[in-house]
């Protein structure tokens, strides 16, 4: 992670930079030719409070059930024909998911299949990932004894998977897919909760296909969490217009109960690196600096990240959050 900081503050600065070309300057907020106004994707009220505004969009709260998500939104049309981030994708692909995401993640979605293997003891259970991206999880899920799937909607991982992979993978959205009731034992969405619009009717539908106690498992971001009380609007999670809906652990069980799961596992990751980039420049590798200062800035790079890491894990307030819930 230390190694691929810059490429990450390059990814990160990009995403912003798209947003920016949404900006009406005479406002300083999305034009309003792109967005429509959303009810609260949970209990579908019209009634909010703004709380957070970021690159001239705004996260705001639900009156009724607490909900926190991105209101306005921009419309399909607008998604289609103005907001094109294919080149961040690319630059994402190419630049950190190859060299340094495959690697970093290796670890921890081992760590993700022996779980879920653990909750579900069925010699071959059958594993549906939805949004495989390069279907890394999924060889991780195979070895240990899933029948796994994937579907993936961006062309790069698809051309990815067919010439480097022995995973199997669907172009299609889940409801296109209509698979009959009951296929899967198991179904994981990792990063993938956040950027539904409607995620009530994602995971209907995924407890639709589902077995009953069948086993859910996700990631997704917490902002009920250390970083963001010290960063407020500057926290990084808070991301339009990719990320539409915020959660925290009560709110992701409020969303699971009403989708007919029940939360049996939580983890929390706090993200030391969101804290380091506004805070811990110095820490940072420089070109012009001897190499022994540069060994010494990445030592205390890393201490500080794993005793912090280890700390707020604990103290359960994570950036993001890996759920695992039981359809009932
Ligand atoms: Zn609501």
């Amino acid at each position: 992670m230390y190694a691929s900081a810059p490429l990450w503050e390059e990814f990160y600065r990009r995403l912003e930079s798209k947003a920016q070309s949404l900006i009406d300057p005479a406002t300083g907020r999305v034009a309003a030719e792109y967005v429509e106004d959303v009810p609260c994707p949970l209990c579908n009220s019209s009634s909010f409070s703004p709380r957070v505004l970021r690159d001239g969009f705004q996260y705001v709260t639900c009156t009724s059930c607490a909900f926190v998500y991105l209101n306005p939104q921009l419309t399909q049309h607008a998604v289609r024909d103005a907001y094109n981030d294919e080149d961040v994708r690319k630059f994402f692909f190419e630049q950190l998911l190859l060299p340094h995401v495959e690697r970093d993640q290796r670890g921890e979605f081992t760590e993700r299949a022996s779980v879920l293997k653990s909750l579900m003891p069925e010699a071959r259970p059958r594993l549906l990932d939805v949004g495989c991206a390069a279907g890394n999880f999924l060889m991780r899920a195979e070895e240990q004894g899933f029948i796994g799937e994937g579907l993936e909607l961006n062309q790069l991982y698809i051309d990815y998977i067919a010439a480097h992979r022995n995973v199997k993978v669907h172009a299609r959205l889940l409801e296109e897919m209509k698979y009959p009731a009951e296929t899967f034992d198991v179904v994981t969405l990792w990063d993938v909760l956040e950027h539904l619009p409607k995620p009530v009717e994602t995971l209907k539908e995924v407890g639709r296909v589902m077995r009953r106690g069948g086993i859910l498992g996700l990631t997704t971001i917490n902002h009920a969490c250390i970083n963001e009380a010290l960063l407020k609007d500057r926290w990084r999670y808070y991301m339009p217009p990719d990320h539409v809906c915020s959660f925290t652990p009560a709110l992701l069980d409020m969303l699971l109960k009403k989708c007919g799961f029940s939360v049996v596992r939580i983890e929390h990751h706090y993200m030391f690196e969101v804290l380091a980039d506004h805070y811990a420049s110095f820490l940072k590798p420089s070109a012009g600096a001897p190499a022994i200062s540069n060994k010494i800035r990445k030592m205390l790079y890393l201490i500080l990240a794993s005793t912090s890491q280890a700390m707020f894990n604990t103290m359960r307030s994570g950036d993001l959050v890996t759920v695992y819930a039981r359809k009932s």
